[in-house]
């Protein structure tokens, strides 16, 4: 057997596709068109297996997405390509609606005309699985109730705009072609190779290299936190068992402001690897001017993904991040390619990484 992922040399893909293949015989095709984010670095401990077939390519290339399922025959595809970062999005909003838009619409009607091909029981059996956000249903006051499956969409940036149409067209495509898709919206994920430019791996790539520590304006915009490998436990639980066209949210409980966040890393690195001068990494932390329109808070109500499908985080925050710290810590060599890469220039200059 085999499934396609597409996005799968991303931060989550890339996970996701380590994490599968860890427990699993069936083979991955991972088409990924490694832009700044795709990094087969990542997936380094997967050369010479012939389980994981690497295609570099546009999810918006239907002739060649249609010749990957022709020649594979999958009987799943997990969407998890896009573009993915808020503040590139504010700057160049294009490539948002290319990939996550367009490119989503291509997908589909290559996927489409596969299905629909399929002899009965393997189309019975098939599933096109859309990694989305938590982002697409806007932001939360302090006294809100989590977002639930129900909460409207209200988008407030490109990124999550452009998240929140690709979500309305896998609806679409199920309601009006019968294609069996499946949504999974998570929140802010964290683990091992998360690119510098988001904020936990940031800060860790900052503090050692004694540079500030960049926070957005008071640091009380609070994220719902999940360590990565739990989403993929997620969305392997919704594959196997979502019932066809339902959304599934996906978090950790784990609402943190994000002075909180950077404190625990501080705190963390303070233990694990402290500063020569014997003071705290907390006093690199430096406020900066806030992010426009930034969200406030998102939460995240898992409880239908939880309840139907028995599905739980395995990590708490405090043991997630203990991890992740422990990995970046680790596998130094893995941050200092990821930052001689091409996406380099555009977080030195946003962040004043340099
Ligand atoms: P990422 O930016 O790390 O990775 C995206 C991957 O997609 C990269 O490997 C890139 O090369 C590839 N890609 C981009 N455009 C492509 C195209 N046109 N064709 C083929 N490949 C293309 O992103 P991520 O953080 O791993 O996120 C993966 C998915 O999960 C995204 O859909 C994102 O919206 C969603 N998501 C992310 C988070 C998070 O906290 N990072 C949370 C919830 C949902």
């Amino acid at each position: 057997m085999t499934i396609l992922v597409t996005g799968g040399a991303g931060f989550i893909g890339g996970n996701f596709v380590l994490d599968w293949l860890a427990q699993s015989d069936e083979t991955v095709v991972n088409l990924d068109k490694l832009t700044y984010a795709g990094n087969l670095d990542s997936l380094k401990s997967l050369q010479g297996d012939a389980r994981h077939v690497f295609v570099q390519g546009d999810i918006g290339d239907r002739e060649l997405v249609a010749r990957l399922l022709a020649e594979h025959q999958p009987r799943a595809v997990l969407n998890f390509a896009a573009e993915s970062h808020v503040d590139r999005s504010i700057h160049g909003p294009g490539d948002f609606i290319q990939t996550n838009v367009l490119g989503t619409f291509n997908l589909l009607e290559a996927v489409r005309a596969y299905w629909a091909a399929l002899p009965e029981q393997a189309k019975a059996a098939f599933r096109f699985l859309h990694v989305s956000t938590d982002e697409v249903y806007g932001t939360l006051s302090e006294t809100d109730a989590p977002f639930s499956e129900s909460n409207r969409y209200e988008p407030n940036s490109p990124y999550s705009a452009s998240k929140a149409a690709s979500d309305h067209l896998v609806r679409a495509w199920h309601h009006t072609y019968g294609l069996p898709v499946l949504t999974t919206n998570c929140s802010n994920n964290y683990g091992p190779y998360h690119f510098p430019e988001k904020l936990i791996p940031l800060v860790l790539l900052n503090a050692q290299k004694g540079k500030p520590l960049p926070i957005y304006g008071d640091g009380q915009q609070i994220r719902d936190w999940l360590y990565v490998k739990d989403h993929c436990s997620a969305i392997r639980r919704v594959l196997e068992a979502g019932r066809l066209g339902e959304t599934y949210n996906v978090g950790g409980w784990n609402e943190k402001a994000n002075l909180e966040v950077v404190k625990t890393i501080c705190a963390l690195l303070d233990e694990l690897k402290p500063r020569a001068d014997g003071q705290s990494y907390a006093t690199q932390i430096t406020f900066v001017q806030d992010r426009p329109g930034h969200d406030r808070r998102y939460a995240i109500d898992a409880r239908k993904l939880e309840a139907e499908l028995g599905w739980k985080p395995a990590e708490t925050f405090e043991s997630g991040i203990r991890k992740t710290v422990a990995w970046y810590l680790a596998n130094q060599d893995w941050v200092e390619n990821v930052t001689s890469g091409a996406y380099r220039d555009w977080v030195f200059t946003q962040y004043g990484a340099k």
